[in-house]
């Protein structure tokens, strides 16, 4: 078959970024400075109704200077989601301190409070020190049990940084994800809700904090007229061209959202009704932007095959992509020394789950195309 492939999220760029990296161009602001750079992060604050933003190369850099408001150095412990994209924990390993994961509970398939709870009690137990902070991922856009964690952070005092890669647009209550921590990160790779065809961006309540986040993010260059240096500093701000692309982006972010929430409607409908599906529904008062649709097989396995996998081939031969939730990372050969509180739920949603395309740009009639090729696999 000579059918275009379906990608899982492909970008999905109209006119209006092309206006805004046009105008760039022709103004040559073409570096990490510029207006739209200063225009996106007052965008993107307004957006989420938090006072203080910087934008950056990526959501990993994000969490990474997350990370160094928070203090986290050298044989200190941060806490981080299990079930997750390694972007999400890398960081902690770049300040020479030990990753402690903690595993998912069935309602919302983030970070489980109750184990959350236990392994700050082990760790100081353990150690006789606190972990230093609190990586809490918002998994496919599906808010997490933040209230309960956040109170949890506050009572141990623990600084909680909120990966909301996945999730900008995501509410709680009302309330976006990534201002009910500490500071929270954005992400605006390729695939994600909206891009920036590469970025990230920090958000704070904490203005000293924000502040002190671009100035590392620019080599932390000391007021002089020459370069002098107190701080160790990386280059990860974002572009004035990426940040063009963001401004368009950010003014159809609402679309796109209400677009990926009826792309999950159109694939649970479909394949809702033969009850060999479970689907993540929005417990009360969540709101989940649906970045990607992801669905459960009841019957984990074919024969000798996981079903997700025997799934995932079948549609490949019809060049659709899909790709199995996210590998926790206490099951990564690279964090298997990690200390991990784990309760097999990670795991089993790793076996038993599979990501669908959910491209803004897909129509109802591709969508339940694809359902009706994955129950006819099922079948
Ligand atoms: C994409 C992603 C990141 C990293 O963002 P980049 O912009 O790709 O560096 C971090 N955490 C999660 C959960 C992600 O999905």
């Amino acid at each position: 078959m000579s059918t275009e492939r379906i990608f899982l999220s492909p970008p999905h760029i109209g006119e209006l970024e092309r206006e805004f990296v046009k105008e760039a161009f022709d103004t040559n602001w073409v570096s990490p400075v510029g207006p739209n750079l200063t225009a996106f992060e007052l965008e993107l604050a307004q957006y989420n109704k938090i006072p203080y933003c910087t934008a950056l190369s990526s959501g990993t850099a994000a969490i990474h200077l997350a990370l160094i408001l928070a203090n986290v150095q050298r044989d200190d412990e941060v806490i981080c989601s299990s079930f997750t994209f390694s972007g999400s924990c890398n960081p902690i390993v770049y300040q020479g301190a030990t990753p402690v994961f903690v595993d998912s509970e069935t309602l919302t398939w983030n970070m489980d409070p109750v184990l959350l709870e236990e392994a700050i009690e082990d760790r100081i137990k353990k150690t006789g020190k606190k972990p230093k902070a609190i990586i809490l991922v918002h998994l496919y856009g599906m808010p997490a049990q933040i209230e309960a964690i956040s109170h949890i952070a506050k009572r141990y005092e623990i600084i909680l940084i909120e990966d909301a890669a996945e999730a900008l647009g995501s509410k709680v209550n009302g309330k976006h994800l990534g201002t009910f921590g500490d500071l929270g990160i954005y992400s605006f790779n390729g695939n994600k809700i909206i891009t920036t065809s590469g970025g990230g961006a920090l958000v704070s309540e904490n203005k000293a904090w924000i502040e002190k986040a671009a100035f590392l993010a620019t080599q932390a260059r000391d007021k002089a007229p020459h370069y002098e240096h107190t701080h160790i500093g990386y280059n990860y701000r974002l572009s004035n061209i990426s940040a063009g692309i963001g401004r368009g982006q950010l003014r159809v972010l609402d679309e796109r959202i209400e677009k990926r929430r009826q792309i999950y409607d159109w694939y649970k409908a479909s394949l809702n009704q033969s009850g060999q599906f479970i689907f993540l529904e929005e417990p009360k008062g969540y709101y989940a932007n649906r970045w990607l649709s992801t669905v459960l097989f009841t019957n984990i396995q074919m024969g000798n095959e996981l079903t997700r996998e025997k799934v995932r081939l079948e549609l490949e031969k019809h060049n659709i992509e899909s790709r199995p939730l996210w590998k926790p990372m206490h099951l990564q050969p690279v964090f298997k020394d990690a200390p991990a509180y784990s309760n097999g739920i990670s795991e089993k949603l790793f076996e038993s789950g599979i990501c669908l395309p959910s491209g803004t740009q897909m129509s109802q009639k591709m969508v339940t195309e694809i359902a009706e090729k994955i129950k006819r696999i099922i079948r």
